[in-house]
């Protein structure tokens, strides 16, 4: 069967056309550490990369490889290599490429863990310059000489600025420059940043692709487009490997030498996630922006941001770029953080948990979670407010949130120590 031609349901369940043990539908869990040969000849050519095969499963490991060619289908790359977290994708992404005296631009609305890991970085001579608002012309002014990388969000967590891919995609290779997006919060259903000028994308796995939240991973797709010069000291030894010169080096070198390898076991849960990530982010964006108009109806004092509603300043981009899907995060401003809590407190279906891309509804007050390690300076730079309630909307049936929420804004009680 020729998936190509297939719609993005089918290939999620067809379009690794797989022959596995015993007739098995799924990818078998392959828990072994490491992988015994006929030959020692054998070994040495999968170690000095002769033949193709499996040694150690921190390298690699057949369930693992089963998940990055999904990954790498769907996003449309030329390989992948799974990480034990999001965080340890990002880490992986960009340190593969930067050194000491580099620098970053990123896209302002960040995940408060990404900013800390920029801060991270610091110490080993890597500065990160943020735009100050996401729209192209700001990520030209902040290119340097010392420069090597431009890093975006397709949308930022949880400020939800819209990033202009493709524009900043243009502007970083007229520098040479190339470009990281994490497509964490769009997901493969909405967009393919590499079809648009990305180089690498990223994801934390652990939301939308594993969606039931039952497994923290992460992964990264390249391009193979990207063109490697002297800047790039690190890469030019693997430029024999042409388009997959960057993936060879992380497998070879950083990837391998730092650890972060993710677990054959939450592989397969991946893959089973996977198949049906369009059933849940179509479900997931319906409710979301059905959720958004009710909330902004809901209250005079509420401030609703969410990509679907007209109010948006990104929406038009939105609108284009991700086909007219909004992705299902909605921030809503309450007046001040008592309201914000004492709504939490008084929801019975959403948890209060700090994650997204849940098959269930959960809500977070990031000013006093995700983002509480930043200054207020960086919060209000990502979208964060005292009285914000971040919400990712899950597959409920949507009716049931409406009454919900309707009966949480209502209810003035004060449930401060906690759901019953
Ligand atoms: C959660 C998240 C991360 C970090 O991923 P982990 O799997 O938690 O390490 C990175 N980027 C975005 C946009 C996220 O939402």
């Amino acid at each position: 069967m020729n998936t190509s031609e297939c719609g993005f349901n089918t290939t999620l369940l067809h379009g690794i056309a797989a022959d596995y043990p015993h007739g098995a539908t799924h990818m078998p869990i392959y828990q072994s550490s490491a992988f015994k040969h006929k030959s020692a000849k054998e070994l040495e050519d999968i170690f000095t990369n002769k033949s193709l095969g499996f040694s150690y499963t921190r390298i690699n490991n057949p369930t693992i490889e089963d998940f990055e060619k999904r990954m790498t289908l769907l996003e449309g790359g030329i390989g992948a290599v799974a990480c034990s977290s999001g965080m340890s994708a990002l880490f992986n992404a960009l340190m593969n490429i930067l050194q000491s005296g580099d620098e970053v631009v990123a896209s302002a609305g960040l995940y408060g863990g990404t900013v800390e890991l920029f801060e991270e970085l610091e110490a080993f001579g890597i500065i990160t310059r943020y735009v100050a608002d996401n729209v192209p012309e700001e990520y030209e002014k902040l290119i340097n000489e010392n420069t090597r990388v431009i890093f975006a969000e397709t949308m930022g967590n949880p400020k939800l600025d819209i990033t202009d891919i493709k524009a900043v995609a243009d502007i970083a290779h007229a520098h040479k420059l190339p470009l990281i997006i994490d497509n964490t919060i769009t997901t493969p259903m909405l967009i393919n940043p590499l079809s648009l000028g990305a180089d690498v994308v990223i994801h934390s796995s652990s939301k939308y692709i594993n969606g039931n939240s039952d497994a923290i991973s992460g992964v990264l797709i390249s391009g193979g487009k990207f063109k490697w010069d002297e800047r790039y000291p690190g890469l030019l030894p693997y430029k024999k490997f042409g388009p997959f010169a960057y993936i060879a080096k992380l497998r070879s070198g950083l990837f391998r030498n730092t650890g972060g390898c993710l677990s054959p076991q939450n592989a397969f849960l991946n893959i089973l996630g996977l198949e049906t990530l369009g059933l849940r982010v179509e479900r997931q964006c319906q409710n979301a922006l059905e959720l958004a108009k009710f909330l902004v109806d809901l209250d005079d004092e509420f401030i609703v941001n969410y990509p679907g509603l007209e109010s948006h300043p990104g929406h038009e981009l939105a609108k284009s770029q991700f086909g007219a899907k909004y992705g299902a995060i909605i921030t809503v401003r309450v007046g001040s953080k008592e309201r914000a809590f004492n709504i939490m407190n008084n929801l019975k279906i959403p948890y209060i948990l700090s994650n997204i891309g849940d098959t269930k509804s959960l809500v977070l007050h990031p000013a006093s979670t995700i983002a509480v390690h930043l200054s207020k300076e960086e919060q209000f730079k990502s979208g964060v407010y005292d009285d914000l309630i971040r919400i990712s909307v899950g597959i409920e049936d949507i009716e049931d949130l409406k009454k919900d929420f309707a009966q949480a804004v209502q209810n003035k009680e004060d449930k401060e120590n906690g759901r019953s």
